[in-house]
């Protein structure tokens, strides 16, 4: 199927791995320009080196720096002859019990997980209306859904994300000109976060990592992690041109593993 996007611009966020990376990924094999970030400069060449490769027309610029910070963001959106797509990702706050979290560790959550997003589509779908094409991924959690006890900053600050974007996705300016907002909730993805987290499991439970890795697994209907490359094969189907009309939904990607009609 052609996704007929080819030679549109994206920006995709946190993007040097992991399932930034696996979006950037589909993009550039349907022929679509990136500009892609990352903290690391090392990561983020690579990654743009194995996407120039994955097309031979597309150009692919970089931006490093934490996409949290508004000089970033600023360069980030600079670097772009105009946003069609915009896939808003960062990395996700860290675990832990609420009663040891300050208002700086709330504050620096939402920042990264709600109001960076924000910030980059108060930017963008404006223009994008006035073209008459945009596309906006928020790449979320499963967590929106089914809340998990130790990421509570996390189900915090993504559930604010969320709520706004019911709102905001729904005002005829964009849905009636062709702009559509969705969030994509992966459930768990074999990357590295979804490794690193598997063995801090191991650690604190005294366990072998492949003990873990079985246990998680059997939670999961699909009896397997998800990979970067479906979900951005999914995330590429939802920027086409086939998906003018769906908008304003959480997009639940996680083999089965939430147990729940709706
Ligand atoms: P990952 O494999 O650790 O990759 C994260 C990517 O984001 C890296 O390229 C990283 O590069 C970049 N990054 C992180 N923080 C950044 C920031 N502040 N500014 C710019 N770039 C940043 O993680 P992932 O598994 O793909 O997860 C992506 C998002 O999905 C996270 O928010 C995670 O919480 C969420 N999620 C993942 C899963 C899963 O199973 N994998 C499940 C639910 C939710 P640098 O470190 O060099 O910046």
């Amino acid at each position: 199927m052609d996704l007929g996007i080819s030679g549109r611009w994206a920006v995709v966020c946190a993007a040097s791995k992991g399932l930034g990376l696996g979006c950037a990924r589909a993009l550039a094999k349907e022929g679509v320009n990136l500009v892609i970030n990352a903290r690391g400069s090392e990561a983020l060449e690579q990654a743009a080196q194995q996407l120039r490769a994955l097309h031979p027309a597309i150009e692919v610029l970089t931006v490093v720096g934490d996409v949290a910070q508004p000089s970033v963001r600023e360069a980030l959106l600079a670097a772009c002859p105009q946003v069609d797509i915009l896939v808003n990702n960062a990395g996700g706050p860290p675990p832990g019990d609420f009663r040891d979290w300050q208002r700086e560790d709330w504050l620096k959550a939402m920042d990264a997980n709600m109001l960076t997003p924000i910030e980059l589509i108060k930017a963008t779908v404006d223009g994008m209306a006035a073209r008459g094409f945009g596309r906006v991924i928020n790449i979320t959690s499963g967590a929106v859904k089914a809340p998990i006890d130790i990421l509570g900053l996390s189900n915090g600050a993504r559930s604010g994300l969320t709520g706004f974007i019911a709102g905001l996705a729904r005002q005829p300016q964009l849905a009636g000109h062709n702009v559509t907002i969705n969030n994509l909730l992966p459930g768990s993805f074999d990357t590295e976060r979804l490794q690193k987290n598997l063995h801090t499991i191991a650690q604190s439970s005294a366990s072998s990592v492949d003990s873990v890795i079985d246990s998680q697994r059997q939670l999961i209907p699909a009896r397997r992690f998800g990979e970067a490359d479906e979900f951005g094969a999914f995330c590429a189907f939802i920027c086409s041109t086939h998906a003018g009309y769906l908008t304003g939904q959480n997009l639940l990607l996680d083999g089965g593993a939430y147990s729940g009609t709706f």
